[in-house]
C-alpha cells in the first residue's frame, strides 16, 4: 500500500529522533568497539540498538513495494536514506544495510518459498547477516564474465571451487548464508551472459573457509568487513540454485535495481553532515588574524560544496522517480550517472573537510577518515567509475544515433564542400579582396 506524504513527514521525524537520541550519542561507542574487537566479533552496541528501532517500526524501510517492507518508493526511501547516512553505523540498526538489503532483495524476487523462510525470514528478522561472493582476486571482476569459481554438478549435489575475496560480512559471526556467484557452463563457445550461476551457500558447508578480513585503507572493522573466502570442494544441495543453472547474470541485473542507488542516497545525508561540520570547525578556529571561514579559499569551497550536494540530490531523486515510473531498465543511465557522481562527491567534500580541520582531519576524532575511506570504496565496490561512465556514454551515443540532427541542431559533421562554396558566395565569411569570384 502507497505511503502518503503525511505518513513519510511521520517517519522522516520519527528517523531524526531516533538518530538524535540513539545513534550519535552512540557512535564513539561503535568505533571504539570495532576496533578493540575486529572484524570477527559481534559490536555490541549494533545489537543493543537494533532491538529498540525494530520495536518503535524503523526496520526493514528499504524493501520497496512489498508488504514484507515499509512499501515505500525509491523516491520516498531516499529521503530516509538521507537521514540514515548521516552515520555510518546507522544503516544496519534499521536492518537497512549492505550487503544484506541486496541478498534479501534476491531473495525476495527469485528465492522460492522453501529458501526464503530459511534465509529470508530470519535476515528480515535481523537474527542472521549474509554476504555476497562475487569478487575474485585471480580476475578482474569488474567484468564478471571472468569470475572462474567453479559450480559442477555431481548427482543431487553442487561442488564449488574457487577463491573470492572482498566478500564483505564474511569475518561476522553473525553471517550464516553466503550468495555465491560462479561458473556452471563450461562448453567451449557458450554465451558468455549465460555460463554464470548464483547459489546459496551455508557458511558452515564443510570447505568453506573465511581465510582473512581484509583491511580498507587499514580499518578492519569499520566502515566495511571485507574478507577473503576460499570454497574447497564445497558441495550443497542442487535445491540451494537459485533461479535456475546459468542465469546468474539476470540476478545480478535483478540485484543491481533499486539497491543500486542506496549508497549515493545515504552519501548524501553523509556529505550534508560533514559541510555542517567544516562550517563548525571553518568558524571557530583562528589563523593569520581571521576565522578559517574568511579566507576566500574556504568560502569557496563550502559553496563548492553546497552546489554539489544539491546537484547529487536532484540527481539522486530523479533517478529514483524514473525508477518508481518507468521502471530500472529506462533509469539506467541515471542510475549509472549518479553512481558516479554521488561517490566523487562525497570524496571531494570529505578531503575539503579534512583540509579545513588540519593534521586534526587525519585522525578518527572528526569522524572524517571513516567518511572519506567508505566514499572512496564505493568509487570501486558497486563496480568502478570508469566501467558506469562507459555505459553512460555508449546510452549518449546511442540516443544521438536515433535522432535527426536537422531537426536537433546537433550536427557533427563539417560543411560539404558544396555547402562551403556556397557559403563562402552568400559572404558569410570573411576573404581577401582578391578572391576569385
Ligand atoms: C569496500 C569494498 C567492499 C566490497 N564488497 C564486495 C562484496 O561484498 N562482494 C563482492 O563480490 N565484491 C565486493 N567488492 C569488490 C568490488 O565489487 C570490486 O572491487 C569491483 O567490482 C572491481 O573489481 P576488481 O577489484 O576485480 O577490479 P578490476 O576488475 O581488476 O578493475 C581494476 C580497475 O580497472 C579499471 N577498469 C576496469 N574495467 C574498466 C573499463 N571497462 N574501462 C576502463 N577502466 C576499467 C578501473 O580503473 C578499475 O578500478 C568490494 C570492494 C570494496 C572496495
Amino acid at each position: 500500500m502507497a505511503v502518503t506524504e503525511t505518513q513519510l513527514a511521520e517517519l522522516q521525524a520519527r528517523l531524526k529522533d531516533f538518530m538524535a537520541k540513539h545513534i550519535y550519542p552512540n557512535e564513539q561507542r561503535y568505533y571504539t568497539e570495532g576496533e578493540k574487537l575486529g572484524p570477527w566479533r559481534v559490536i555490541p552496541v549494533v545489537e543493543e540498538l537494533k532491538k529498540i528501532a525494530k520495536a518503535e517500526g524503523l526496520w526493514n524501510l528499504f524493501l520497496p513495494d512489498d508488504p514484507r517492507g515499509a512499501g515505500l518508493n525509491n523516491q520516498q526511501y531516499a529521503t530516509l536514506c538521507e537521514i540514515m547516512g548521516r552515520s555510518v553505523m546507522a544503516p544496519e540498526i534499521f536492518n537497512c544495510s549492505a550487503p544484506d538489503t541486496g541478498n534479501m532483495e534476491v531473495l525476495v524476487r527469485y528465492g522460492t518459498p522453501e529458501q526464503q523462510k530459511r534465509w529470508l525470514e530470519p535476515l528480515l528478522a535481523g537474527e542472521i547477516r549474509s554476504a555476497f561472493c562475487m569478487t575474485e582476486a585471480d580476475v578482474a571482476s569488474s567484468d564478471a564474465t571472468n569470475v572462474q569459481l567453479e559450480i559442477r554438478r555431481d548427482g543431487d549435489e553442487y561442488v564449488l571451487n574457487g577463491r573470492k575475496w572482498y566478500t564483505t560480512g564474511g569475518t561476522d559471526p553473525r553471517c550464516k548464508i553466503f550468495i555465491v556467484m560462479g561458473r556452471s557452463n563450461f562448453e567451449p563457445g557458450a554465451s558468455a551472459h549465460s555460463i554464470q550461476s548464483q547459489i546459496l551457500v551455508p557458511k558452515n558447508t564443510p570447505g568453506v573457509k573465511v581465510i582473512r578480513p581484509l583491511p580498507v585503507f587499514g580499518f578492519y572493522g569499520v566502515p566495511d568487513r571485507a574478507s577473503e573466502v576460499w570454497f574447497d570442494n564445497v558441495r550443497v544441495p542442487v535445491s540451494n540454485m537459485l533461479l535456475g543453472e546459468g542465469r546468474g547474470f539476470e540476478i545480478a541485473q535483478g540485484r543491481l535495481g533499486p539497491g543500486r542507488i542506496h549508497h549515493c542516497m545515504r552519501l548524501i545525508g553523509m556529505s550534508e553532515r560533514i559541510l555542517e561540520r567544516m562550517c563548525r570547525r571553518a568558524d571557530a578556529r583562528v589563523a593569520f588574524g581571521k576565522p578559517v571561514s574568511e579566507q576566500t579559499v574556504t568560502l569557496e569551497r563550502i559553496a563548492e560544496a553546497r552546489i554539489m550536494i544539491e546537484q547529487c540530490r536532484l540527481l539522486t531523486m530523479k533517478a529514483a522517480y524514473m525508477m518508481d515510473t518507468v521502471g530500472n531498465k529506462e533509469a539506467k543511465q541515471e542510475i549509472a550517472m549518479i553512481k558516479v557522481a554521488a561517490p566523487n562527491m562525497a570524496c571531494k567534500i570529505v578531503d575539503w573537510a579534512i583540509q579545513v580541520f588540519g593534521g586534526g582531519g587525519t585522525n578518527n576524532d572528526h569522524y572524517l577518515t571513516v567518511c572519506y575511506s567508505l566514499a572512496r570504496a564505493l568509487r570501486l565496490a558497486d563496480g568502478p567509475d570508469e566501467v558506469h561512465r562507459n555505459q553512460i556514454a555508449r546510452l549518449e551515443l546511442k540516443r544521438h544515433r536515433n535522432t535527426d540532427p536537422d531537426v536537433t541542431g546537433g550536427r557533427g559533421l563539417g560543411f560539404t564542400r558544396q555547402e562551403a562554396q556556397e557559403f563562402a558566395d552568400a559572404g558569410l565569411w570573411p576573404r581577401p579582396a582578391d578572391w576569385a569570384e
